[in-house]
């Protein structure tokens, strides 16, 4: 399968470029990133001690050809790299977080022309612990308390992360909620008693934590933690790379990890 790494020089893009390098059944069509980024130019696998052929570009034209696209960058480069996807018709793993109700909706809609993975959370054991909260919602619904608990990098710039939003996504399916009208999103000063039905979220920023969420169900007398922590960053990665073959051959469509994984 032909890959397209985009972001290729952060910390997502090193990962990817790891993995691919190490699958026989991968190969590295084209690796993107900005402009001004000081490894334009540059062979993608020269901080591997690798020569590949394949110079890291800005120049979109690159893609063509490809199978599919894997970006790990913001919401504004991953958008503008959706519609050459739409118009090239390469399949897209989006992995980057962040994006707001109004730019989710353009990857919906891009998704009836190519097969898309969209997941905050490329992990096997997050997409697992997701189907864990919504399952453990659906009995804790009545006199427990749900808060959402993470904490990421110093580095990170969205908050709360995209995984703990899916997460409490799950709490309020689970528990049958509207989350929207439920997730609360800080608290600060005198905030009143907490409201029963409310999801709340706190975030931790600091160091180089990969990310750790917490799923925490408060009740009188006892209280469940269901908790992920990733040690490195070749799990999303590694996970993302799982998602690029599931959309092989696959028709259009809007898929998450629960479909990779068949957790359906
Ligand atoms: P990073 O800042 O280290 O890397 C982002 C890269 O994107 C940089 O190299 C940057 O130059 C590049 N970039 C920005 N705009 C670009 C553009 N227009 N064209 C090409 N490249 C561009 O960040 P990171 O830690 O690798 O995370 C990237 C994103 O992935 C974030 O949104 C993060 O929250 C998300 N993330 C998701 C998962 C997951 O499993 N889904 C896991 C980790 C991180």
């Amino acid at each position: 399968m032909r890959v397209v790494v985009v972001g290729c020089t952060g910390r997502m893009g090193y990962a990817l470029l790891e993995g691919i390098f190490a699958d026989e059944n991968l190969t590295l069509h084209a690796a993107l990133d900005r402009v001004d980024s000081p490894s334009i130019g540059r062979d993608a696998g020269e901080q591997f001690g690798k020569i590949t052929g394949v110079k890291v570009t800005s120049d979109v034209q690159a893609i063509r050809g490809a199978d599919v696209l894997i970006d790990f960058t913001r919401p504004e480069a991953s958008l503008q790299y959706l519609s050459i996807c739409q118009a090239e018709k390469v399949s897209m793993v989006i992995g980057t977080t962040g994006f707001t109700a109004e730019q989710k909706s353009l990857i919906q809609q891009a998704s009836q022309e190519i097969g898309i993975v969209f997941a905050p959370n490329m992990s096997v054991g997050v997409t697992l612990l997701t189907n864990l909260v919504e399952a453990a919602a659906r009995v804790l619904n009545q006199g427990y308390d749900i808060e959402v608990i993470e904490a990421h990098h110093r580095h990170k710039v969205d908050a709360p992360s995209g995984t703990a939003l899916r997460l409490g996504e799950a709490a309020a399916a689970g528990a049958g909620r509207d989350f929207d009208k439920v997730a609360l999103y800080a608290r600060e000063g005198i905030t009143g008693e907490r409201a029963p039905e409310s999801i709340g979220f706190a975030t931790v920023r600091g160091g180089d934590v990969v990310g750790d969420h917490t799923v925490l169900f408060a009740g009188i007398g006892e209280r469940i933690e269901l908790t992920h922590k990733a040690s490195s960053r070749a799990t999303f990665a590694l996970g993302a790379l799982r998602a690029a073959k599931y959309l092989k051959d696959k028709p259009p469509g809007l898929f998450d990890m629960r479909d990779v994984l068949e957790l359906r």
